[in-house]
C-alpha cells in the first residue's frame, strides 16, 4: 500500500476517542499495512495454533482494534498477546489481508514500554537470562510438554524418553544429565551482544520487565571483560616470550 492510499480502518486514529493504549498502538508504523477490516469469517482462528492452544483469538485481535475496544486491549497487553507464535497463518489466509501477527508484534513492544508486560513474561525469566548472559535461549532439559502444551504430542513422546536417548547417544559421557545450554557461544561473541543491547538501550527495556536481570547481566559483562582482558595479556607475554628465544 502507498504511503498516499487512505484507510479508512487506521485513518480512524485521527478521530478516534480510543483510549491510551489504542493511540499508542495506531501510530505503529505496522498498523496500516495490517489492518483492512473484519469479516467475522473466523478464518485466522482456525488456522492460529495459539487459538487451538490457549485463550486467544487473531480474529479477536483484529475486531478489538477496529472497535477501539480499550479494555480488551490492555486485557491482551497484558496476557494474551505474548500467546502468539508470530507464524503468520493468520495474515495469509486471511480474505481482508489483515495480520494480527504484525498488531500483536506492535502490541508487545508497547506493552514493555508501558510496563504491562511484568506479570504476563515472569515465567521467562530462565530463558532471558540464557539468552543475556549465553547466548542462546533454551537448555534441553527446559522443553517440558506442561510449558509447551502447542509442540503437540510428538513432544510428551520425546520427553518422556529424555534420559533414555541420552545414554544410548552419550555412553559414559560426564555430565551427561547435565545440560545447561542447547549450544556453545564464544564469550566475546556474548559480551559483544552484551555490549550491543546495553548501548542500544535494549538492556533498559528488559529491566522494565526483569529488573534484576539487568545488574546480572552487567556484572556477566565485567567478568568477561575481565577474561577477556586476562587472556590479551597472556598472549602478549607469549609473543614478547617468543621473541626473545
Ligand atoms: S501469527 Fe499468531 S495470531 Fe497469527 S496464526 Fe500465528 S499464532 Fe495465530
Ligand atoms: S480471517 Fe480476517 S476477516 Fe476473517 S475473522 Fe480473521 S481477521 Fe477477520
Amino acid at each position: 500500500m502507498s504511503e498516499e492510499t487512505k484507510n479508512p480502518i487506521t485513518e480512524k486514529i485521527e478521530n478516534t476517542k480510543g483510549g491510551h493504549f489504542y493511540k499508542e498502538i495506531m501510530k505503529d508504523f505496522r498498523i496500516k499495512e495490517s489492518l483492512h477490516g473484519c469479516l467475522n469469517c473466523g478464518t485466522c482462528v482456525a488456522n492460529c495454533p495459539a487459538a487451538a492452544f490457549y485463550d486467544y483469538s487473531p480474529r479477536e485481535v483484529c475486531q478489538m482494534m477496529i472497535e477501539g475496544d480499550e479494555e480488551t486491549i490492555e486485557e491482551y497487553m497484558k496476557g494474551k498477546i505474548w500467546n502468539c507464535a508470530q507464524c503468520y497463518s493468520c495474515k495469509y489466509r486471511c480474505p481482508k489481508e489483515n495480520s494480527a501477527a504484525d498488531i500483536v508484534m506492535a502490541m508487545r513492544e508497547i506493552a514493555v514500554r508501558e510496563g504491562l508486560a511484568a506479570e504476563a513474561l515472569a515465567g521467562y525469566t530462565r530463558i532471558a537470562k540464557l539468552v543475556l548472559t549465553r547466548g542462546n535461549q533454551l537448555a534441553p532439559d527446559m522443553l517440558s510438554p506442561d510449558a509447551f502444551p502447542d509442540w503437540g504430542p510428538r513432544m510428551i513422546e520425546l520427553s518422556s524418553k529424555k534420559m533414555e536417548m541420552r545414554e544410548e547417544l552419550f555412553e559414559g559421557f560426564p555430565g551427561m544429565n547435565v545440560v545447561d545450554r542447547a549450544w556453545a557461544a564464544e564469550d566475546y561473541t556474548i559480551y559483544e551482544m552484551q555490549k550491543i543491547w546495553e548501548e542500544s538501550g535494549a538492556l533498559e527495556k528488559v529491566g522494565t520487565v526483569f529488573p534484576f536481570l539487568v545488574d546480572i547481566v552487567q556484572e556477566d559483562m565485567e567478568d568477561k571483560a575481565e577474561e577477556m582482558d586476562a587472556k590479551i595479556e597472556e598472549k602478549k607475554a607469549k609473543l614478547e616470550a617468543s621473541k626473545k628465544k
